[in-house]
């Protein structure tokens, strides 16, 4: 089912587009023209979009007390352990990732250093369309509750115009979400960057969405900051012999179940493992409730490579950028140090990607499409600012003063130079 390619076709057929994230014009248009609509007329034009395309509009955008209350009563208790472990393992995670405001350069004449302050209002999208994502909400609300930020304000659209699901509800107050609103799509997107009269602003929006999400994040990037702009998810699998075909096979599907878009890949030296791995996909997919979608995913999107050794796959690897990297090697960390490009890493026959989905603590906001070439997966930076500072005293600018003023002029800015030279030569009325 999977189709097989030369290392050749490989890099034709698969290497990164320029631009494949962009969303299409057509989705764009409408995404526009309900964000200008939003941002004229408010929650008027809200409850309009709401209506359209939730099928009703909530008595109340805010999740009450009561509501987040009685959503305990509804999720089991063996879901709510799972989530709080997962949750603890997120928080050790990025708690190692939290820094702290330095100096860099002290003496006596010059201090300098960068502080960390926290966004203060975040605003975190739920997709709550066709499916339900609370690892999405404990992934993207934790790193910024231990970043410092005040308010972390998620919003998800209601099912049926009425409630959301109760394990979103749960999964939020687990994380620390300050405040939940029953709205999605573009017009949530646009509530929140640029307010009604009922939904506060945010400097920030991050989380995934389907594609009239991500057009109208990209539409309001610069108003407020976004995360990144998800493609469809993607896994790449080293493998050798010691590697297990149905644990590949199982990880190929993981990935290809999650839509029609979605691509797996597999490089392998061993033309059996290949061989074997394939029997295997067919074998699961045939008993996939998902099928349908992994098997498409799998056939159209997807491909097996069989490569000459092990540094040719790394190679084609870091040309993919993959979101995910399996590696399935004997010694799987001995490889650690040929990874050049992938959002995040999973070492062993015993780290399916599915683990860090949901539980292990990495973060699982990863860059798709290429785009690890230049950017990394979601983590507490992400929700921290970094302002430098700078002291120089009288004397310390004496001496740097005549370097600033040479740089200066060089640019032709003689009022920067000026700024210099006034302190210097105190008493000098032509400088
Ligand atoms: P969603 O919440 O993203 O989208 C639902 C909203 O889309 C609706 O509320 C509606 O307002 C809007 N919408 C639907 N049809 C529209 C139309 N014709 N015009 C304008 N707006 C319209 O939920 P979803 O649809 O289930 O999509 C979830 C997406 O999130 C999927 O693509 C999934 O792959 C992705 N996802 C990604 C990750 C990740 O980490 N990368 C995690 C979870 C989900």
């Amino acid at each position: 089912m999977i189709p097989n390619y030369s290392s050749e076709s490989f890099v034709e057929t698969f290497l990164p587009k320029k631009k494949s994230n962009q969303a299409d014009k057509e989705v764009l248009e409408i995404a526009r023209k309900i964000i200008d609509d939003i941002r004229a007329n408010g929650d008027e034009a809200l409850k309009k979009y709401v209506k359209k395309f939730d099928g009703g509009v909530p008595k109340r955008w805010e999740v009450t007390k009561e509501e987040r209350l009685d959503a305990w009563n509804q999720v089991s208790n063996e879901t709510i352990d799972s989530l709080k472990k997962a949750a603890d393992n997120i928080r050790s995670f990025h708690s190692k990732q939290l820094q702290s405001s330095r100096f860099m350069d002290v003496n006596d004449e010059i201090i300098s250093g960068q502080l960390f302050r926290p966004i203060e209002r975040v605003g975190i999208y739920v997709p709550g369309g066709t499916a339900c994502y609370p690892s999405s909400v404990l992934m993207n609300a934790i790193p910024a509750v231990l970043a410092g930020v005040e308010e972390v304000i998620m919003v998800t659209p209601a099912r049926n115009g009425e409630s959301i699901a109760p394990i979103l509800s749960v999964a939020a107050d687990i994380a620390g979400v300050t405040t939940i609103y029953k709205i999605g799509g573009i017009q949530a997107i646009a509530s929140i960057a640029y307010g009604t009269e009922t939904i506060p602003t945010v400097d920030k929006i991050v989380g995934p969405g389907n594609a009239y999400v991500a057009a109208a994040k990209s539409l309001v990037f610069g108003d407020v900051g976004i995360d990144m702009i998800a493609g469809p998810s993607e896994v790449a699998i080293i493998a050798d012999r010691s590697a297990r075909p149905e644990y590949i096979a199982s990880d190929l599907i993981a990935q290809a179940e999650h839509d029609k878009n979605a691509r797996a890949f597999l490089f392998s030296t061993s033309e059996a493992l290949i061989k074997q791995t394939i029997v295997e996909v067919e074998k699961q997919c045939a008993i996939l409730p998902r099928r349908e979608i992994a098997e498409s995913a799998l056939k159209v999107k997807s491909a097996v490579v069989l490569v000459k050794d092990i540094d040719k796959a790394f190679e084609l690897v870091n040309l993919l950028a993959p979101e995910h990297l399996e590696i399935q090697l004997v010694d799987p960390l001995s490889y650690l140090g040929k990874v050049k490009n992938a959002g995040s890493v999973f070492l062993g026959n015993y780290t399916p990607e599915a683990l860090g989905d949901y539980y292990a603590g990495p973060n699982h906001v990863l860059p798709t499409s290429g785009t690890a070439r230049f950017s990394s997966g979601l983590s507490v930076d992400d929700f921290l600012k970094k302002t430098t500072f700078l002291y120089y005293s009288e004397n310390a600018l004496k001496q740097a003063s005549s370097h600033v003023v040479n740089i200066a002029m060089e640019e032709q800015l003689a009022g920067h130079a000026r700024a210099v030279q006034k302190r210097i030569n105190k008493n000098d009325e032509s400088s």
